[in-house]
């Protein structure tokens, strides 16, 4: 099958700076795709060399198997959502979403038709006569992906668009966006630094660092299984076990991830487990409290239910844990 967006070696480099550095990514039409990393990393480089704002420094970019180096962003079948969302404030709602349909001289009875019911789709119908500057943050977000979709394109990229709204907005646009994307079943690339966000929502999501992918997989894959350090500390914030560690548990030399939720914790001498170490804090965080755990001078957090008895600081306790939770990653000579 035809990539939506296909990426091979692609490299973009600002004198010295790397931001992207041989990067391949194949994207599948329909799928909800996540770029996720840390500040710097390159996921915003390599959304606009998508898009068209850039150009690789070398390598083949190819939406729906076509060649698209030297393209203009406005003849590719991409569109993009900004995180500022860019809307014109002296133009009403309506004629932000149909500007870019005016501009391909588009009729304009069939403009107000198009934007009308891009407006519906995101549940902004009748807020046409509105300016930008009379809506709240979380309806200006909605107009700029109407503005976004009214061009039918076949692949939406959008870069941290939810990144200006509070908590509980963010919470529900990322729901809606999820249902929108379903209900036009066109491919999404979605820039974000939240783990949570991209592993919520996303299909599959490439965790970036340092301008290269380290791993793209599932959400499931990404926080179960990271294949580096990197990974499993970034997403999801694992604790990250070095190879002394590891192999005095399991008798092999390798760094390994074990998410601070597969920990239990008991009272000490509770369990015939030897890992028996000291609470030095407990940070109560609504449905779960957050330990963190002294153990013969490795530090390991626990995330256990609010509702456990959980002992208190400087009081010693055993741990244990099921042993597939202990996720072998790089080896070590
Ligand atoms: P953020 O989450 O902060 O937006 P990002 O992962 O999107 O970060 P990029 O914006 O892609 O990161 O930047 C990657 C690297 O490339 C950074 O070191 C950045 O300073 C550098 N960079 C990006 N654009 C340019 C440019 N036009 N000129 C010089 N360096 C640039």
């Amino acid at each position: 099958m035809t990539s939506a967006v296909s990426l091979q070696k692609v490299s973009r480099h600002f004198g010295l700076v790397r931001a992207m550095d041989e990067v391949d990514l194949d994207v599948a039409p329909g799928e909800f795709f996540a770029m996720l990393g840390p500040s710097g990393s390159g996921k915003t480089t390599c959304l606009r060399l998508i898009a068209g704002f850039e150009q690789p420094t070398s390598g083949r970019i190819q939406i729906f198997g076509d060649a698209v180096e030297g393209i203009p962003p406005y003849r590719r079948n991409v569109n993009t959502v900004f995180q500022d969302y860019a809307l014109f404030p002296h133009m009403n709602v309506r004629d932000n979403v149909a500007f870019s349909l005016m501009l391909k001289k588009l009729p304009k009875v069939l403009r107000i038709k198009a934007a009308e019911e891009a407006l519906e789709l995101v549940r902004l119908g009748g807020y046409g006569d509105r300016r930008p500057g009379q809506l709240s943050g979380g309806q200006r977000q909605r107009v700029a992906l109407a503005r976004a979709i009214v061009n039918k394109p076949k692949v939406l990229l959008l870069d941290e668009p939810l990144g200006a709204l509070d908590l509980k907005l963010r919470e529900s646009m990322q729901e809606e966006l999820k249902a929108l994307q379903k209900t036009l079943g066109i491919t999404f690339i979605f820039v974000t630094h939240d783990q949570g966000e991209a592993l919520s929502m996303a299909d599959r999501v490439a965790v970036f660092n340092e301008g290269r992918v380290q791993q793209i997989g599932t959400p499931e894959e990404i926080y179960k299984r990271p294949q580096s350090r990197f990974v499993a500390d970034f997403v999801g914030s694992s604790n990250v076990l070095d190879p002394e560690f590891v192999y005095w548990i399991v008798g092999e030399k390798r760094w390994a991830s074990l998410r601070p939720e597969a920990i239990h914790v008991m009272a000490a001498g509770q369990s015939a487990s030897r890992m028996t170490g000291t609470i030095i804090s407990k940070s109560y965080l609504g449905p779960v409290i957050r330990l963190m755990i002294d153990l013969n001078g490795t530090k390991l957090h626990a995330s256990v239910p609010s509702n456990d008895a959980v002992p208190a600081e400087g009081e010693k306790v055993t741990l244990g844990f099921a042993k597939d939770a202990l996720h072998l990653m790089e080896a070590t000579s």
